[in-house]
């Protein structure tokens, strides 16, 4: 069902630093991926699941960087909007047989738990899962603990902070070695940062978890839209100045 009809062309990656790499986000209303690839183990950890009707042209564009869904063994979402978080469901189905691990953070995990549509498909979208051929079923998540770093193969080790604002399940996984922020749609490149006007954003909450991502030491930052960075710092200190400007407005 979900591959039928047209062709999806791969997903345009690239290895980003070791074995991270980036798979750009499709046009419409999908988000921006990153494997990483414990080499020796062959497993992979997938960071956002897209929005579903994008898991072909993800594991096409896998394939042209010689990396095969089928090792996916992890996924860490981060935050609970459907663009992020849709393509769980045909993933699981894909994978039934050696189901992936599926791990999230408070509310995000909540939602995913309890199949709560109305939390995943927030405000006034004016889309349903239907759009995207899928049914929201309760899925079975690993809730992240944020004293517990994530270890993937000998080399990453990613924290997780809680930085809400854009909605309440928002988390940022940092790793202080390799220097990599992946902050879903916290902050981006460019200027950019999150919608704070979905049910449970706060233009405060952002404020403040951009000034506290801002003060870690970021060279990679790979954002859930939009381009990635290897200038970290200064492009979310570029988009802290100009959250900050909004704020008079208020
Ligand atoms: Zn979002």
């Amino acid at each position: 069902m979900f591959f039928s009809g047209s062709e999806s062309p791969a997903k345009r990656g690239q290895k980003v630093i070791g074995e991270v790499y980036y798979f750009e986000e499709n046009p419409m209303l999908d988000c921006n991926q990153f494997v990483i690839n414990d080499r020796k183990t062959g497993e992979l950890a997938l960071f956002d699941s897209g929005n579903g009707i994008s898991l072909k042209s993800l594991f096409e564009g896998m394939k042209t960087l010689g990396l095969n869904y089928q090792n996916i063994t992890k996924v860490y979402l981060t935050h609970e909007h459907v663009d992020h978080v849709l393509g769980l469901y045909p993933l699981m189905n894909i994978l039934k047989n050696n189901p992936p691990e599926l791990h999230a953070y408070g509310e995000t995990a909540k939602i995913l738990r309890e199949g709560d549509e109305s939390k995943i498909f927030p405000g006034n979208l004016g889309i349903s899962p239907k759009m995207f051929g899928l049914e929201i079923n309760p899925l079975a998540i690993n809730e992240l603990d944020i004293n517990e770093p994530i270890q993937i193969g000998s080399e990453i080790s990613f924290q997780v902070y809680y930085t809400p604002g854009h909605s309440l399940g928002s988390i940022s996984y940092y790793e202080p070695n390799k220097k990599i922020l992946i902050p879903g749609d916290l902050v981006f490149t460019g200027g950019s940062f999150g919608r704070y006007d979905f049910p449970g954003g706060s233009l405060g909450a952002l404020i403040e978890s951009i000034k506290f991502v801002n003060e870690l030491d970021v060279k990679y930052l790979l954002p859930g839209h939009m381009g990635i960075s290897d200038n970290g710092n200064q492009q979310i200190d570029y988009s802290y100045k100009m959250v900050q400007s909004l704020k008079n407005y208020f």
